[in-house]
């Protein structure tokens, strides 16, 4: 089975390898942490609310109405290390020789829109930068921010990640989400109308779901027209709500057979022109399922369960 991954999307399009180079920016959260729209995070967050080697107690926090940013100087210098000190590996590694800026860490567009401006154009600005990408929620993102991404677009490679997760709203529920599939339907809609470039992120094996539930999320997630998708299967990492859940027999986490089984389904139901961005995880700090552990002994039983597709 032929996969349409993201990689072969960028060699395409760009004519060259293109990687991208995932930056964590200090001072930003989330607003499912931070009390805007709720506490603790996502139940399989690793955050600071459960983890005591990630608490930055007094450390200064940007949302969305902060009136200063009293560490933009910071956040940029930042970034370019980030950046400088990412890129030989990419180069060596992989012989990429252009590249995408992802905003990987928490929620990428939390923060006042002219400190956000400021970190989208000094990524862009870096040499060999052909675009950025920015992870984020749906409920986290202004009309003026996705009405300043659209503009960029024009000249630029520009996309957005959006965490769906599940379309069952009693899953997102269950997970401390903080908001409801009408949010991301909504938000999805809105960036599409714009031209915007969308990867839309989906975990199979979240707690209370089953075989049903991953198809339909599948389902509706397709429906908004998103570009791209990366997959995750539901691992259970230490310090974490689903940790205490695991640990008290209050959570089954998915079997790697059952993940193979949904992921294979799915690629073979993905419309052609959505490429593949992930089709699991490597995980560290990891406490359950053990087959989480090693990404590459997960790719290769993937691998082989797509060629005996493609044979049978
Ligand atoms: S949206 Fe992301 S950063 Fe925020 S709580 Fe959930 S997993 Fe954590």
């Amino acid at each position: 089975m032929e996969l349409y991954t993201f990689g072969k999307y960028l060699r395409k399009k760009f004519n060259t390898i293109v990687y991208k180079v995932p930056v964590s920016i200090p001072g930003f959260t989330c607003p499912n942490i931070d009390g805007t729209f709720g506490k603790g995070g996502c139940v399989f967050c690793e955050n600071e609310s459960f983890s005591p080697n990630l608490k930055e107690k007094g450390k200064f926090k940007l949302n969305l109405h902060s009136k200063h940013n009293p560490i933009l100087e910071k956040q940029l210098k930042s970034l370019e290390t980030q950046f400088k000190n990412t890129t030989p590996f990419l180069k060596k590694r992989f012989k990429a020789e252009k590249f995408i800026v992802y905003f990987q860490s928490w929620t990428n567009s939390y923060a006042p829109f002219d400190t956000l401006k400021a970190l989208y154009e000094k990524g862009l600005s870096f040499d060999n930068v052909v675009g950025i990408s920015i992870g984020t929620r749906t409920d986290s993102i202004t009309d003026e921010t996705l009405n300043y991404l659209a503009d960029l677009s024009k000249k630029t490679e520009v996309w957005i990640e959006y965490g769906i997760q599940s379309s069952n709203d009693e899953t997102l529920k269950r997970i401390n989400r903080g908001h409801d599939f009408s949010n991301v339907v909504e938000t999805i809609t809105k960036t599409k109308k714009l031209n915007l470039n969308i990867c839309g992120h989906l975990i199979y094996g979240l707690p209370g779901e089953s075989r049903k539930d991953w198809e339909k999320s599948f389902k509706d997630t397709i429906a908004l027209n998103i570009d791209s998708i990366k997959f995750h299967p539901m691992y259970v990492t230490k310090n974490t709500l689903l940790a205490k859940e695991y640990e008290e027999g209050a959570f089954t986490p998915i079997s790697q057979q059952e993940y193979a089984d949904i992921l294979i389904w799915s690629i073979k139901n993905l419309p052609s022109h959505i490429s593949i961005q992930r089709m699991t995880a490597g995980v560290d700090n990891l406490l359950a399922p053990n087959w989480c552990k090693n990404k590459s002994k997960q790719i290769s039983h993937i691998a082989k369960r797509l060629n005996k597709e493609t044979l049978s």
